[in-house]
């Protein structure tokens, strides 16, 4: 359970968000470092929808495409792997994709 931080009343789960329900104050869900989406889901419809704040997060990382040092990251969940979740990352640049390797 989750109280607003604008208003104090108590707020309702709804997509990923908490809405409150009485002055409609919204927060992310959970832990906002670990942003999980599915497989029916692409990340760049989550980037084009989700804009600047509310996108996915980014971190330090070096594209492999164009050199550039911040890409976009999220993880995602596939089902035929033995690993429930894979880390994959897409340039702020030039929105290559990769997959985090293990090794
Ligand atoms: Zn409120
Ligand atoms: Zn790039």
């Amino acid at each position: 359970m989750e109280f607003c931080d604008e208003c104090g009343s108590m707020m309702k789960a709804n997509d990923g968000f908490w809405v409150c329900g009485s002055c409609g104050h919204e927060t992310p869900r959970g832990d906002a470092s670990e942003y999980v989406i599915t497989e029916d889901q692409e990340a760049s419809e989550i980037i084009e929808s989700g804009g600047g704040s509310n996108g996915l997060p980014t971190t330090e990382v070096q594209c492999p495409n164009c050199d550039n040092d911040q890409a976009y990251w999220y993880l995602q969940q596939i089902r035929s792997a033995d690993e429930s979740e894979t880390r994959f990352f897409v340039c702020t640049e030039c929105e290559h994709k990769w997959r985090e390797d293990d090794h």
